[in-house]
Formats: C-alpha cells, structure tokens, sequence
C-alpha cells in the first residue's frame, strides 16, 4: 500500500512539474521524458586468446565476491581439482570471509585475486541507479571505490591488481577511461554463467559447461545458499573430463571491447 501511495505522490509531483515547465500541459503518459537523460552504459565483452586446439579449449574463469558470503561448494571443488580462477574481490567481502582469503593465499599457484571495489559501487561517474544499486555518480567517487578495494587488498596480503571489475560489471565510457588511466584492465566477459547467482542449478550448469575456447565466464562465489552455485561447481567438473585448459587473465592475452584493454 505505502509504495502505491507512493508512487502515486511521484506521478503527482511530475504532473505538477510537466504543467508548471511546459505549455500547453503535456498529457501524463509522456511526463517521464523530463527526466535527465540516463547515462549511457556498456557492458563491455572480454575474449582470451585462443588455444586452437580441439579438445582443449582455454577458459578464463571469474568469479566475483561482491560481499556476503564464500560459496564452500565452488571454492572446494576449485582447490580440489586444481582449477585455476581469477577472483575479483571487494573490500566489503574480505572484511567479513578471512577463511576463504586464506585458502585463496595458499594456493597462488591457483589463485589470481583482482580488485572489484571497495563498497560495491557500479563505476558510472554520473548519478544513476544500476539493477537498483545508486552509482559511485563522480569521477572522484570512482576513483574512491577502485582505490579503496585495492588499499584492501594490499592490507590483506593479497599482491597489486591489475584488473578491475566494477559492480555490476557496466559502466559509462568517461568512466572507463578514469579506471583505465588508473593503470588498470577492466575485466568484460564473454560468458554470463550464472545470471547474478540468480538462475537455477541446471541452467547454470550448462551455461557454465557450454563456454567455448577464448571464453572468459563470469559467475559468483559469495552466495552459498543460492541453487546456481551447485550448478557452477558441477560445470568445473564437466569442463574439466573435457580436457578444458583452464587459465587466469593473468596467464593469457586478452581482447576487450569499449576499450577497457586497449
Ligand atoms: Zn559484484
């Protein structure tokens, strides 16, 4: 009810604004176009060199670790088959998994750890609301989320990044230019392998299982009570019996579009 009220307010208010900016009244099914223009986002893709060999294709592996939890299933099942991966972790989430850090330290022969901000904030330098989450809205502001995640990772233990992957994974192209002027690779994807952690098991595993050679798959390892995680620990098995040739971003030459490589 509150929200209808609400929204009802809203309509309202720019029926007022539309009568009081413009003559005659536009009619209210058109009231929207008064608002700023959105920020043009891109999604950019991210491709790996191929290993043109069949049989073996080569996949990049990301995963993102935005806040919340360590996903058990797919980090033991990672370290178990000695899966190599690239992390992209926040601040937010190192703060609060100290365990999975550890296992990612253990194991630098498995894992590539790279910066996904401080406070999981889309790096879009104008005001916008991404999936719902506001954007960093400023220049300054993303330079605040890339430079925070990566002052984590360095009082983590964790060596410099080199790539940065911003919440959301979309960005307007002023911004790109800031994060990449910072240094910085930003990490596209050519493969969305579990929909935000939000798709089912099955379909999850076979976006997963399906990526071909150059693919870079992007899924998440900090949702452990989400179904798709099963999905995604049951791929790394089925890429693995078909002789995949797992490698880290670091490992490989990349092609990224909207130039977030070049
Ligand atoms: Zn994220």
């Amino acid at each position: 009810m509150n929200r209808i009220l609400i929204a009802s307010a809203f309509l309202l208010a720019c029926i007022s604004a539309v009568c009081a900016a413009e003559t005659p009244p536009l009619p209210v099914a058109v009231a929207p176009v008064i608002k700023a223009p959105a920020a043009k986002l891109v999604e950019p893709r991210l491709f790996i060199a191929r290993s043109n060999i069949p049989g073996h294709a080569r996949i990049a592996l990301t995963f993102d670790a935005c806040m919340g939890q360590a996903d058990e299933r797919i980090l033991s099942t990672l370290v178990r088959e000695r899966i190599p991966a690239t992390i992209f972790v926040t601040a937010r989430w190192l703060k609060r998994n100290p365990a999975a850090l550890a296992v990612f330290l253990q194991n630098p022969e498995l894992f590539e750890l790279e910066n996904h901000g401080e406070n999981h904030i889309p790096a879009v330098d104008t005001p916008t609301l991404v999936y719902g989450i506001a954007s960093a809205g400023s220049p300054q502001a993303v330079r605040q989320e890339v430079e925070g995640g990566a002052a984590a990772m360095l009082a983590s233990g964790i060596p410099a990044p080199h790539w940065f992957r911003g919440s959301t994974a979309k960005y307007d192209l002023s911004a790109i230019g800031e994060v990449r002027a910072m240094g910085y690779r930003i990490a596209g994807y050519s493969v969305n392998g579990d929909g935000g952690s939000l798709l089912g098991a099955a379909i999850t595993e076979k976006r997963i299982a399906s990526a071909k050679d150059g693919d870079v798959v992007i899924s998440h390892i900090n949702q452990p009570t989400h179904a798709a995680g099963e999905g995604v620990a049951k791929a790394l098995v089925d890429l693995k019996a078909e002789g995949t040739e797992f490698v880290r971003l670091q490992d490989v030459k990349d092609m990224g579009d909207d130039q977030t490589t070049e």
